[in-house]
């Protein structure tokens, strides 16, 4: 009797796997780089993904709570680099870096995130560098443009990201509206693959001004995130001639 209890609990333990392993894969996007390796990129929530090539780890703006919602680090171990736009809690959580932090991990912030952590290498908007021969970030800009919006996101304060990653482009905005420098980024970077654009106000984008802000950018898919309230369903059809891909997640409200 004991045995089959255990067995059971086996089973039950393995079902519980299972479900954990589907959700997981749900919210992972996964490209290839121009040599064919695979690149895997976590939309974990709200403002946090995690991209993974080749086993090195990258976390972008990780937090472990965001409104109510606890989320799971675990499956994406220890981080080997730790990026984060700005200090905004829904951004920067000291706990949550120490938690992916192992000797050796690599933590980049704007100087107010680094000043609100009191660790980490401060970068500044056209700031770049490699984690690996293979890996390059380079800073950019995010701020508000509308007029009563810039104290949310004064221009300077904020970085987003592009990292080429064995050739794949991944930009990550950050909190910003969209600004002049994106009519510039493929001619610096290459042209962008993979676009994350944040949608919600006051904060950063409206619907249009994520629509206007692919349109110049011109990634080949484009993956809105920090949108929490915001109606995304016209977002796709007001992009279907524009030769960019529309790819929602509701992990990313
Ligand atoms: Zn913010
Ligand atoms: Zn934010």
């Amino acid at each position: 009797m004991r045995q089959l209890l255990t067995l059971a609990a086996a089973i039950a333990a393995l079902a519980a796997c299972t479900t954990n392993k589907t959700e997981e894969m749900k919210d992972t996007e996964i490209f290839m780089t121009p040599g064919g390796a695979k690149v895997e990129i976590a939309c974990i929530c709200h403002g946090s993904i995690a991209i993974n090539y080749n086993g090195y780890s990258i976390q972008i703006d990780p937090v472990g709570e965001m409104d109510g919602k606890i989320n799971d680090y675990g499956p994406l171990g220890k981080a080997d680099a730790i990026f984060v736009t700005h200090e905004h809690y829904d951004h920067l959580s000291a706990e949550t870096i120490d938690s992916l932090s192992k000797a050796g991990t690599l933590i980049f912030a704007n100087a107010s995130g680094c000043a609100k952590l009191g660790k980490g290498t401060a970068l500044a908007n056209g700031d770049s560098g490699l984690l690996t021969p293979k890996i390059r970030y380079s800073v950019v800009p995010a701020y508000n443009t509308t007029e009563g919006r810039e104290r949310f996101h004064p221009k300077g304060n904020g970085n987003g990201y592009i990292f080429n990653v064995d050739g794949l482009t991944i930009y990550v905005a950050g909190d910003t509206e969209p600004i002049p420098k994106m009519s510039g980024f493929s001619s610096i970077y290459g042209s962008i693959d993979v676009a994350f654009l944040p949608v919600n106000q006051p904060y950063t984008m409206t619907v249009p001004q994520c629509v206007e802000a692919a349109k110049v950018i011109a990634p080949k898919v484009l993956i809105p995130y920090h949108y929490s309230k915001t109606d995304l369903s016209e977002l796709p059809g007001l992009l279907s001639e524009s030769g960019v891909e529309v790819r929602l997640h509701e992990s990313l409200r």
